[in-house]
């Protein structure tokens, strides 16, 4: 299908049948499926690439990611996505999973990394939990159920597996995970899965057991729950669907996007690059920004209105892609190590990527992702480039044994302001205010990581149901 376009003095006028704010994964999915359908799709993206907070570089043979490193086959339209774009983009854009060895997650405690047990021996055995933890852990079947819906992370794993389970488990997953707090995270809204394992089975291990127990459609046995990249890097995925959806329908680097709606239809404008202005004529828009781009977006709406939306924190994170030309033997066969606020480090984690992909660094070498800053260390954030280098190499060598001596091939740091949204106590007040905004408005779609999760896996789900929606509502 083509796009229409007139040319009225110095406004060019296109129209379309969705119009898509943003070409990140969430964006990009959205118009990629809807283009799969058939309908006419128009994306306008700030930047001047497409992926957002996906970003691959490329350096003295090592390639590394800029913002996510990697994601979860959660969910059926992972892999659906995945298996799609194999196709479309002629074995361009594959899938590629990491081996067993990625399972292996390592935990800082007491000067250094011990393995996060796997089965019931290593959890008797481990030095990360403590003696009366791991008794207690055999009555959580018989532990009573919570009632308070918006019972924090921290809370709801002290009642049930105790204090060191939080300290040495928990904490260092919310902070790879959400760079979070576990104190201020609402499990309803931040561990949605954990949650309905409490409030269905009444206890996580009987959850776990009956969930192990029910038979699988074979659309659910997709989600293998695979740590997964794109060979390559995961840049291969938004490229892939933006050359896809062709880049004719894409407008990078535009400027004062502003959405109104006019008579049953969407009017959108923006300026391009070279000052030309566009105006988008469209039945859909589909916002994937930041809540916080939102009041620029949506003037029409008041700033009370967008207020719960807005409001939404977002942890600010650095991450710092360290190249090495030897491994020295260190332990690096694992997904990589993260720790416990209560350790009282500089770094969230340190994550293995060479370890979980091919190709990521040269025959010999090995390259690290560490990961620092979070809700709990934004002001990390404001340390000059040689504070993190010698930070990093500090890391390097108490963490994962470097010698000293040692330069990395490559450092190359990267900041984040706004990295991973926080679901708090608030959330429902967020998603109250997204759900009659969208129904106030026809046709208007709030989606991205303000709601329905953080990860890449979370982002492709939803974008394929707002596209399913769109595609039923018979544009
Ligand atoms: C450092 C970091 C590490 C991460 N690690 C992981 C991980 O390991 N695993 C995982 O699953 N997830 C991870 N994530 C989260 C993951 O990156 C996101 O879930 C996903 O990439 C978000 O995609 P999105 O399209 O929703 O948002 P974005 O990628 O943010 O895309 C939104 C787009 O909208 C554009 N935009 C903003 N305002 C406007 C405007 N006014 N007009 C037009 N365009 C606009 C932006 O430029 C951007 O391109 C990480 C994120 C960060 C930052």
């Amino acid at each position: 299908m083509t796009i229409q376009q007139n040319q009225i003095g110095s406004i060019q006028c296109i129209s379309t049948d969705v119009l898509v704010v943003g070409a990140g994964l969430t964006g990009l999915t959205v118009a990629y499926w809807l283009t799969r359908q058939g309908h006419r799709v128009h994306v306008v993206e700030r930047q001047s690439r497409v992926g957002g907070q996906i970003q691959t570089h490329r350096q003295g043979g090592y390639v590394f990611e800029s913002g996510p490193t990697t994601g979860s086959v959660s969910t059926p339209e992972v892999a659906e996505l995945m298996a799609d774009l194999a196709e479309t983009s002629a074995g361009r854009c594959l899938l590629e999973t990491a081996p067993d060895t990625a399972k292996r997650r390592l935990i800082w405690k007491h000067g250094r990394f011990h393995a996060l047990p796997s089965g019931p021996w290593g959890g008797l055995t481990t030095p990360l939990f403590s003696f009366s933890d791991k008794l207690r852990i055999l009555t959580e079947p018989w532990r009573k159920k919570g009632m308070n819906p918006d019972e924090t992370i921290a809370e709801l794993t002290c009642r049930r597996l105790g204090h060191s389970f939080l300290d040495y488990a928990v904490d260092p997953f919310v902070s790879g995970v959400y760079a979070g707090n576990p104190h201020q995270l609402v499990t309803r809204h931040a561990l949605p899965k954990l949650y309905r394992l409490e409030q269905e089975h009444g206890s996580f291990i009987r959850g776990a057991m009956a969930k192990a127990r029910q038979p699988k459609e074979p659309r659910e046995r997709l989600a293998t729950k695979k740590v997964f990249s794109a060979k390559g890097g995961l840049e291969t995925i938004p490229q892939s669907e933006a050359e896809y959806i062709g880049y004719e329908h894409i407008s990078l680097g535009a400027d004062s996007v502003t959405l109104m709606p006019e008579d049953g239809m969407w009017r959108t404008t923006f300026q391009m690059p070279d000052g030309m202005c566009r105006e988008v004529l469209s039945r859909h828009v589909v916002t994937t920004s930041g809540a916080y781009t939102l009041p620029d977006l949506l003037p029409f709406i008041e700033t009370t209105r967008l207020e719960p939306i807005t409001r939404l924190v977002y942890a600010p994170i650095m991450e710092v892609a360290v190249g090495l030309s030897n491994r020295h033997q260190g332990d690096y066969l694992a997904f990589g190590g993260l720790v416990p606020t209560c350790e009282r480090r500089d770094v969230l984690g340190v994550l293995f990527p060479s370890t979980c992909f091919s190709h990521r660094a040269p025959d010999g070498s090995a390259l690290f992702s560490v990961f620092i800053g979070g809700v709990r260390h934004p002001e990390m954030l404001d340390k000059s480039d040689d504070e993190i280098v010698s930070l990093v190499k500090d890391t390097l060598h108490t963490m994962l044994g470097v010698p000293t001596d040692v330069k990395p091939d490559l450092i190359r740091i990267f900041r984040h302001e706004h990295a991973i949204p926080q679901y708090g106590a608030d959330s429902d007040e967020r998603v109250t205010a997204v759900e009659r905004l969208e129904s106030e408005f026809p046709g208007l779609i709030l989606a991205g990581n303000l709601r329905d999760g953080i990860g890449m896996g979370h982002r492709m789900t939803q974008a394929m149901q707002i596209a399913g929606k769109i595609n039923k509502s018979k544009i």
